[in-house]
């Protein structure tokens, strides 16, 4: 601290990666620097929400018009924004402004650096950047505020955006903040009344609370959410949708409910066209805004959608919950369980629409959100058939790259087909060079084709369909039709599964001969008690010590390797060629499991029966 400075000013030190996040906002952000003034409008915002939700229980707190105001001066090349809301201690400037909070701008962070170009501000608005946008446009930013509450000591904080900050008292008549910019020489064009006009009209139209630009009211959109649905237009719906989210995209679709009944409210729904980041890790915290009464309550409102809807954004306001509603009510009351259930009924039938007749648009909503959605196989079962049919997979009887819902996949089933036939698998193309779809596609029955992480978790919970059991083509004791003529039979089939058995001992479960292979030699199959490859996998992933049950060998009495093998046995010629071919046989199965754990020896014994074969005889 320096000594001509009063010994009220206290300066503070910027934390490394503060410092990195200023350096990267005043060097990186060219584009779009005008949604500084979106971000400092929208904490205004924020900040009278604060307070006018407070005086609904406090009333001690002073009575004081909710407004914003921003004031331009030309000479002095500064701009300020100032709020009437509840205003910031000691503690809010130092945790609050002073720090990086959310792991978002962390993640922000490290985008901007890998990118290596300049980025567009847009993006800020997904991670929370913030109040700290406005370095992109000043060399030197001051913040006067006074929380609200009788003894609350006025403060002014200051900072170039540089190495540090400082914070002094200051006499402040009321309560809330003002934010003064000093503009940078390039930014010179927001001292410009039309300029800003025109960023306010783009981007914070409907904030609720009046905003002046001087002595002019330059936002007056209503609560959209009230309007009757077709007063309004699609380019006023999108906007309303890009000022809740900060999505800079339009929004795939939406549904505008006007409810009145057993439960009364109004809605606006939206589906994004893109899953924001970190929405599967359910880190993605944001949802749907509460209103009650007009009144704006929480903008997290979970308790309003099931969990495999939490991808819907939108408001919705009522007047049946209290005024003074705390989180725990909201989600414990009647009334929210009334209006989760209507709302989930709403967006499915939404989707159903889209699915019916607009299949392009379901499409890019599954391949954005399915993984999500079908998290609803655990937890939807109050409206199970629509919820059912508007699920996809991808399958062996459509294009790649398409998907079939489960009644298109009943509809094409065979003659006798009881079971609705699926393999998990971890890549598309793993799936298609399953060794156990030979016999399906042979006969031309389908097989929906699971390979998105979360169907190994969910398909468990999809038992049947229109009354047709799911059945798994990995499982050993699928019912198949007889195999073919020309296969080994009687005692030579048995002699061979026996050299096989002996020659493997326990490191399977059994060996049988397959009906399901056509082409390869030989597959793993798992046992009744045992899980799918791809489960298994999972579980190996989230538990080191995992045990898997042991696999049954499946071969192919077909095959002319197996009658090869079964010819040098009854000629009682070659033990060791028979059982280099066993464990060939045996460790190529599991290679294409994924579960060759050592190959070093499965390539010695390909060179060595290379070596054979290429011999000039
Ligand atoms: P965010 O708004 O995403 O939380 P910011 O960096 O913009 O991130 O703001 C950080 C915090 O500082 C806010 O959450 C709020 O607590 C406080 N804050 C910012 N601006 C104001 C304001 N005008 N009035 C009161 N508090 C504010």
């Amino acid at each position: 601290m320096s000594e001509t400075r009063s010994p009220a000013i206290q300066e503070f030190e910027y934390r490394a990666e503060m410092q990195q996040l200023l350096h990267l906002i005043v060097h990186s952000l060219y584009t779009h620097r005008e949604i500084f003034l979106r971000e400092l409008l929208s904490n205004a915002a924020d900040a009278l929400n604060k307070v006018r939700f407070q005086q609904l229980s406090d009333h001690t707190l002073e009575d004081e018009a909710y407004k914003i105001t921003i004031t331009l001066d030309a000479e002095a090349n500064t701009i300020s924004v100032e709020d009437t809301g509840i205003g910031m201690t000691r503690d809010d400037l130092t945790a609050r402004i002073g720090t990086i909070a959310s792991s978002g701008t962390l993640a922000f962070l490290d985008e901007m650096k890998k990118a290596d170009k300049p980025v567009d501000a847009h993006m800020i608005g997904q991670f929370g950047v913030g109040f700290y946008s406005s370095f992109m446009v000043a060399d030197e930013v001051v913040i006067e505020t006074r929380h609200a509450g009788k003894d609350a000591q006025g403060l002014r904080w200051r900072s170039s955006g540089a190495g540090s900050y400082t914070i002094e008292p200051m006499d402040r008549a009321r309560r809330g903040t003002r934010v003064i910019l000093h503009l940078r020489e390039d930014a010179e064009d927001f001292h410009k009344p039309f300029r800003i006009r025109q960023v306010i009209r783009k981007y914070s139209n409907f904030i609720e609370f009046p905003i002046y630009l001087e002595d002019e009211h330059i936002n007056t959109v209503k609560a959209l959410w009230r309007k009757p649905k077709d007063s309004i237009t699609d380019d006023e719906r999108a906007e309303f949708y890009k000022f809740i989210t900060n999505d800079f995209q339009d929004p795939l679709g939406h549904v505008h409910l006007h409810i009145e009944g057993l439960v009364n409210f109004d809605a606006l729904l939206f589906v994004p066209s893109k899953a924001p980041a970190g929405l599967f890790q359910g880190e993605d915290q944001k949802s749907v805004h509460l209103y009650s009464s007009g009144v704006f309550i929480q903008d997290d409102a979970h308790a309003l959608l099931p969990d495999y809807l939490r991808f819907v954004r939108g408001v919705v306001d009522t007047d049946d919950l209290p005024l003074n509603v705390s989180r725990e009510v909201t989600q414990k009351s009647p009334v929210t369980t009334k209006i989760r259930a209507t709302l989930a009924n709403k967006t499915l039938g939404m989707l159903k629409e889209w699915a019916d007749e607009d299949g392009d648009r379901y499409d890019t909503f599954f391949a954005e959100f399915g993984p999500l959605f079908k998290t609803g196989l655990a937890t939807e079962f109050s409206r199970r058939s629509e919820y059912l049919d508007l699920l996809r997979y991808a399958s062996t009887n459509v294009e790649q790259g398409k998907t079939t819902s489960l009644a298109d996949y009943v509809s094409r089933m065979q003659d006798g087909q009881e079971s609705i036939y699926y393999l998990l698998a971890d890549h598309m193309d793993t799936a298609l060079r399953s060794p156990n779809l030979e016999y399906f596609r042979s006969k031309g029955i389908e097989v929906l084709l699971m390979v998105d992480p979360v169907d190994v978790f969910t398909v468990m919970h999809l038992q049947a369909f229109d009354e047709k059991p799911l059945q798994s083509i990995e499982q050993a004791d699928l019912d198949l039709e007889a195999g073919k003529e020309d296969a080994l039979s009687g005692e030579a089939e048995d002699g061979l599964l026996a050299l096989f058995r002996i020659r493997l001992g326990d490191r399977i479960q059994d060996v049988k001969a397959s009906r399901r292979l056509v082409d390869s030699a030989a597959t793993l199959v798992v046992s009744s008690e045992g899980m799918d490859t791809q489960m298994e996998r999972m579980m190996k992933m989230m538990n080191q010590g995992f045990e898997a049950s042991k696999k049954v060998l499946e071969v192919n009495t077909a095959h002319p390797l197996m009658k090869n093998i079964w010819a040098l046995k009854e000629a009682g010629e070659r033990d060791d060629l028979i059982d280099q071919a066993i464990e060939q046989v045996y460790e190529g199965a599991l290679l294409i499991d994924g579960n060759l754990t050592q190959t070093a020896g499965f390539v010695d014994r390909m060179t060595d029966l290379m070596v054979e074969a290429t011999s000039v005889r």
